[in-house]
This record gives C-alpha cells, sequence and structure tokens, in this order.
C-alpha cells in the first residue's frame, strides 16, 4: 500500500531536494563571497600588523547536494578564505527494475552513490493467472455413503490456490452376488432364491356355496418379514384369509371365472414372486337351487385343498 502512496510524494520531495539544493547553493556562495570581502579587508587593515600569514590550502570536493571549494587557512592565525568553488555535481542514480508479481507492483527504483533514492515507474500487478486445476482429496463413494473431491485452481505463475471446488460423487449402492454385497459383505434384504406358487387344488370348478382352499406355497429361501397378499379380479367368491395369509380360502357366491393372484412380498413391500390361478364358481340357477337343498342338510362342502 505505502509504494501506491509514494510515488507524487517522491516526485515532490526530489523536487523540493533539488530547489533546496540550489538555494543553500546561492545563500552558502553569497556567504562565502562574504566572507572572503570581509577577511581580505581585515587581511589588509591587520596584515602589517599582526600576521604575514602562512596559508595552507585545503580541498573540499563537491557533493551530490554540496559545492566544493579550498579553504585557505593561515597555520599562525587561522585567518580563512574560500575560493574555487565548485558547483554540486546533482545524483546520478543508478536505476534498478523490479519486475511487477501476480499481487504487487513492479516499480523502478533510482539510487545515488551518495545514498539517495527515490521510486518511480509503478506497473500494476499482473494479477493470478489461474490456469492449472488439479483434482485432490478424492475420497472414494462407498455402497452407501457419497465420495469427493476437490478440483483446485492455481496460478500458473505463483502457485498460489486460487478457487477450490467440492464435488461429490454418488454412492456405488450395494452390488449383491447370492444375497451379498461383493463390495462390504452387507446381507440383500431382498435375497430370494426360492420359488412361490399356488398349490394346484383338487378341483377348479366350485358349486355355489362350497368352497376350496388355496394354498400359497414357499420352498427354498424367503427373507424375513416376507409376506403374502391375495388378490381376485372379480367378487365371484367370498374369500377369507386364513393361516397368516398363506391360504385363502373361497366359496362360490356369483357365477363366472376368477383369477386369483397369490403375491409374495419382502418386508419392506418388494414384490418378490407371484402366482395366478383361475377357478370358476358355478353358480347358475339351477346350481343356486341345489346349493339351497343342500344347505338345508347342511352339506356344503370346503375343500382343504
Ligand atoms: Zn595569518
Ligand atoms: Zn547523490
Ligand atoms: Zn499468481
Ligand atoms: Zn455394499
Amino acid at each position: 500500500m505505502m509504494l501506491k502512496i509514494m510515488p507524487l510524494e517522491e516526485k515532490i520531495m526530489k523536487n523540493i531536494k533539488k530547489s533546496m539544493s540550489i538555494f543553500l547553493a546561492i545563500v552558502m556562495t553569497f556567504s562565502i563571497l562574504t566572507l572572503t570581502v570581509n577577511a581580505t579587508t581585515l587581511d589588509i587593515a591587520e596584515k602589517d600588523e599582526e600576521c604575514s600569514h602562512n596559508y595552507n590550502s585545503v580541498v573540499t570536493a563537491p557533493t551530490c547536494t554540496k559545492y566544493g571549494y579550498t579553504s585557505f587557512i593561515c597555520s599562525s592565525c587561522n585567518d580563512t578564505y574560500y575560493k574555487d568553488i565548485v558547483p554540486a555535481t546533482g545524483h546520478n542514480y543508478e536505476s534498478t527494475v523490479v519486475a511487477p508479481t501476480c499481487t504487487e507492483q513492479g516499480y523502478t527504483k533510482y539510487t545515488c552513490a551518495c545514498g539517495d533514492t527515490y521510486i518511480d515507474e509503478y506497473v500494476d500487478a499482473t494479477g493470478h493467472r489461474p490456469l492449472i486445476s488439479a483434482y485432490v482429496n478424492t475420497i472414494p463413494a462407498t455402497c452407501i455413503k457419497k465420495g469427493s473431491y476437490d478440483i483446485v485452481t492455481y496460478c500458473i505463475d505463483c502457485n498460489t490456490e486460487i478457487n477450490r471446488v467440492t464435488e461429490r460423487t454418488p454412492a456405488t449402492g450395494h452390488n449383491y452376488i447370492n444375497g451379498k454385497c461383493e463390495n462390504c459383505g452387507v446381507e440383500d434384504v431382498y435375497y430370494y432364491n426360492g420359488t412361490f406358487r399356488i398349490e394346484t387344488p383338487s378341483r377348479t370348478e366350485i358349486r355355489h356355496r362350497d368352497g376350496i382352499k388355496l394354498h400359497a406355497k414357499i420352498d427354498g429361501n424367503a427373507p424375513s418379514g416376507s409376506y403374502i397378499m391375495w388378490t381376485a379380479d372379480n367378487n365371484n367368491f367370498n374369500t377369507t384369509k386364513l393361516n397368516n395369509g398363506k391360504t385363502l380360502k373361497i366359496v362360490s357366491e356369483k357365477r363366472g371365472t376368477t383369477v386369483f393372484t397369490a403375491t409374495l412380498y419382502s418386508n419392506e413391500g418388494k414384490v418378490l414372486d407371484t402366482d395366478t390361478i383361475e377357478m370358476n364358481s358355478k353358480a347358475g340357477f339351477f346350481q343356486k337351487i341345489g346349493s339351497f337343498f343342500r344347505s338345508l342338510f347342511n352339506n356344503t362342502v370346503i375343500y382343504e385343498n
């Protein structure tokens, strides 16, 4: 921040220094001329009486900002005068260019051998060049957990991290083979390798008011919590669930064919297997008369299978 403020001040200071140098040089020159005149006047006045003067000369070289001169000092009476005034040399700057970086200004620094320095010709910072992207912090997804990785953008010049975005990868899901996940070993709650069917009944034609029990049978493995549901495509039969749903008692009521479907569901309600059977309800006019008389003698039949 300082660097940004300095240029103008530096320039002003530089100008002030220059002006001051010239001003001082003029003032000093006048002073010395006055001193010289005074000394000369005094010399004339007191020369003969007091000192014959034996002057030693001392040369003072000019500097960047101060004039040079030769001092003449009398070794006997210290009477002094100055001659051979030489102007200040002025600064002789050497320049050093400092290149800008992504975040810092560049500039040229001017340095004189006397130690005086100033800075000029500021150049804006170049800014980052976000060109390199890398994929890091990769956390692989598991069967049930998301994975992630970071996309990191760096500056090609200074390698500063400029941007980082975390991307998620979806969970892979289990890959069940024979009821077990080959990746994590978890058991498949839907695993079912049995056979599910409606046992073939002893008859498919049922007289009016007679009935039969349809049995759904699971052979082999069925996951725990699985259950059976029955449906019919019409209401020709009156139905009653028995034996925890494994058996459906059907009783002929109206004439017609009915398709019964037994479905095996997993504990979570997923269909594991299904089977159908077609049953015929013999409930025509004459069958109904027959069943009426059979019922009088308590002679209707529910077949076990
Ligand atoms: Zn003297
Ligand atoms: Zn200098
Ligand atoms: Zn950079
Ligand atoms: Zn798994």
